[in-house]
């Protein structure tokens, strides 16, 4: 146990000089102490499972040893010096995430591609910044659920119902209808890359899905109507997670990035959650989907938890870029930030994260789904590697949210069995599983069967 301020006085403090608009997940708010790879520890020293990762962004372990050494060691000799100082672990960190790009992403002889930042929001607004600087276009598209951040310019191509305000944020973005093979009017039983398909029929062949034809004319529609004739760019998140972990349909994002480009914009794939190997089958979300985007942004995985973010783009668009302006951030590039990315891409490596993304992801998701055909309110299970959704319905035929207060009760039983996860979607009624890459089997066992207790005591709850 560690002695700091009691339980009590930390939900004082919260309450009378922290923002408002923090709030915490459980109605008794979970108080951490310690942190060890997949484990956390509350003050009382009780031990949770920790399925959400600091929400997707913990990504080799909490307080990882080799990471620990790396930035105790970098503490040590210098913490800071701002870009217009060299200092190797920058220089080091460009190197090795370059080596992970595909070609045009990667480097340039004459001019930076990689610009480091410190939030997902900063690498965002960046990459707005730059699609705009590059077509000479104004207008951006995201889908409707997504998340880009909440400055007030990535405010613009956040679609959550929660984070918008009768502010005006963003201008010059428009939303499409995401393609959600789920939730969304058209989708069906072969259209999406996981190992766990939706419970709606397909009605045509499982080559043929038109689910896909059906959600290209609606962003045709978007592009036709609501946008300029040229456009500055697309975003999108390869799986969008604060939206509830949503597929879509494969094809899609091809189709979108060729119609994007015929109207003169860039395409932005927002890896903050998928990137780093998290998906199992590929490194970057964005190879999934047989796409190479003009424009890549991360945060969160990339540091395991320290901040820091990334955009990385082709030598013409930065070029683009630094014609037009100076673009300077004193964190971005910071030495010890730096040097915690590097060791972070050597233990993924090291330890074959993205290799048990994949096995352990795929072993999760197939356990998952037989728990989604044992119980009605269990609608869908989704995702890739290990990025997880759980579905909650009201009942398989109508796929209604199931209640909010129900979905609550459960993720609160399953916190006190010892497992911490996420939530997601419109009514919050998605359970997101994104644990750090080095979970094992017999942890994802114990997670199904505290998920397996909790849908139990929900059934006898609904019954009496
Ligand atoms: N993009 C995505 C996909 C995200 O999930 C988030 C954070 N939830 C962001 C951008 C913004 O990142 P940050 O909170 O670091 O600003």
């Amino acid at each position: 146990r560690y002695q700091s301020l009691a339980y009590n006085r930390v939900l004082e403090i919260h309450k009378q000089h922290l923002s408002p608009v923090l709030t915490a997940y459980f109605s008794e708010p979970l108080l951490l102490h310690q942190g060890h790879m997949e484990w956390l520890f509350d003050y009382e020293g009780n031990r949770y499972l920790d399925f959400f990762s600091g929400i997707v962004t913990v990504s080799v372990g909490h307080c990882h040893p080799k990471v620990n050494a790396v930035a105790q060691k970098q503490l040590g000799r210098l913490w800071h010096t701002s870009a217009v100082f060299f200092h190797p672990p920058i220089h080091e960190y460009a190197e090795k995430l370059s080596a992970l790009l595909p070609e045009p992403l990667k480097h340039s002889a004459e001019n930076q591609v990689i610009f480091l930042m410190n939030s997902g929001s900063e690498a965002n607004d960046l990459a707005m910044l730059m699609a705009r600087a590059h077509s000479n276009n104004t207008d951006i598209i995201s889908f409707r659920g997504a998340y880009h951040g909440c400055s007030p310019y990535t405010l613009g191509l956040t679609n959550v119902g929660f984070h918008k305000m009768e502010l005006p944020s963003g201008m010059g973005c428009q939303s499409t209808m995401c393609p959600d093979v789920f939730c969304g009017p058209w989708g069906g039983s072969h259209c999406r890359d996981s190992p766990v398909q939706t419970i709606r029929k397909c009605s045509c062949a499982p080559d043929c899905c038109q689910a896909k034809d059906q959600y290209i004319e609606q962003f045709k529609d978007t592009l036709n109507t609501s946008v300029a004739k040229s456009i500055a760019g697309f975003f999108a998140e390869p799986i969008q997670g604060v939206n509830g972990v949503v597929q879509y349909p494969k094809g899609f994002l091809k189709e979108a990035f060729e119609l994007v480009r015929e109207r003169g914009g860039v395409c932005i794939a927002d890896e903050v959650q998928t990137g780093f190997g998290r998906l199992g089958s590929h490194f970057w979300g964005f190879q999934t989907h047989g796409v190479l985007p003009d424009i890549v942004t991360m945060a969160k995985g990339i540091g395991n938890g320290f901040p820091m973010a990334a955009v990385v783009t082709t030598p013409e668009i930065a070029k683009s870029l630094a014609k037009r302006l100076l673009h300077f951030n004193t964190f971005g590039g910071n030495p010890i930030a730096c040097a915690i990315g590097s060791s972070v891409l050597e233990v993924i490596k090291e330890e074959n994260l993205q290799e048990n993304s994949q096995e352990v992801g795929t072993y999760m998701l197939l356990k998952f789904a037989k728990l989604r055909d044992e119980f009605e309110i269990v609608g869908d299970v989704r995702g890739k590697g290990l990025m997880i959704g759980i579905e909650m319905v009201k009942d398989k035929t109508s796929r209604q949210p199931l209640p909010r207060e129900e979905v609550n009760q459960i993720h609160q039983d399953c916190k006190r069995m010892g497992l911490l996860i996420g939530r997601g979607g419109t009514f919050s009624q998605t359970f997101r599983i994104a644990p750090s890459m080095c979970i094992t089997k017999p942890e994802v066992d114990f997670a199904v069967e505290v998920f397996r207790s909790a849908f139990i005591q929900h059934m006898e709850s609904q019954d009496k």
